[in-house]
């Protein structure tokens, strides 16, 4: 752990940070995580004064990063276990798991009933990582499943061929076209209202007229569904509540 006086705005404050040397590491890179803390990594050969430079020369985003990192809501971190909670198509649900039931083949299953999500499993134990991927398959399903209606739904209404598109474990972006047309969507669309998954599927589409975010592909949203902006401004707070990583969520990163 070392400390660097920062100075932005008139204010001058020591932030700690956690050094991280690894072999072979190219390159300082900097990450505030979501509780605020500053982590910084560099190869063990990197002297500490590059290193302290560069924190001064990061210093106005390292501050304005902590800053919002601490004054957002912290989202509790997924247990991967027995009332873990999840967004699922905009409704929280809890996570029960029920262990030693007979399953015939199967060693485990994953349903959502009642608003519940049930995960059934054939042993007396099962260990987060586990649960995890049984999560994220069972999102991933069904993602493709709303996706295999609405796209061609949309595309119709467009007057589109319907385009190939997969389902993609990304945190990147919530969807994406390429430049041969084929589309793309991450698995955690499947925790959105159904509402955005519509605009998100509206606006890829869109790209296969308009490759761009011009002004004639804002007017083709618009005409489809003039409340897109709106739905836009909601994708953007589902962000944090829709991640369905393992282990705990970075945000920004600053990389020499
Ligand atoms: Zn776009």
């Amino acid at each position: 752990m070392g400390n660097i006086v920062l100075e932005s705005d008139g204010k001058v404050q020591t932030m700690p940070y956690t050094l991280k040397r690894r072999n072979g590491k190219r390159g300082i890179t900097i990450r505030i995580f979501a509780d605020g803390s500053v982590v910084v990594s560099a190869s063990s050969r990197e002297p500490i004064a590059n290193i302290e430079a560069f924190l001064l020369l990061k210093q106005e985003w390292i501050m304005k990063k902590v800053a919002l990192m601490r004054s957002r809501p912290q989202l509790p971190q997924h247990t991967w276990t027995d009332g873990d909670v999840f967004p699922f198509f905009g409704n929280l649900v809890p996570l029960r798991i029920e262990r030693d039931v007979w399953l015939g083949r199967k060693t485990s299953s994953i349903i959502v009933q009642d608003n519940e999500m049930i995960i059934m499993t054939a042993s007396q134990d099962i260990d987060q990582k586990k649960v995890h991927d049984l999560v994220i398959a069972f999102y991933r399903e069904r993602a493709l499943s709303i996706l295999s209606d609405e796209i061609p739904r949309r595309a119709s209404e467009l007057g589109l061929p319907v385009p190939s598109f997969s389902v993609i474990d990304c945190y990147g972006r919530w969807g994406s076209c390429s430049s041969s047309k084929k589309l793309s969507f991450a698995v955690r669309i499947a925790t959105l209202p159904v509402r955005l998954i519509e605009y998100l599927v509206l606006h890829e589409l869109a790209h296969l007229v308009h490759f761009n975010h011009g002004s004639e592909f804002k007017a083709l949203l618009s005409s489809r569904m003039p409340d897109w902006r709106k739905r836009q401004k909601e994708l953007y707070e589902m962000q944090a509540l829709s991640d369905l990583r393992l282990y705990a969520s970075q945000s920004g990163s600053s990389v020499r």
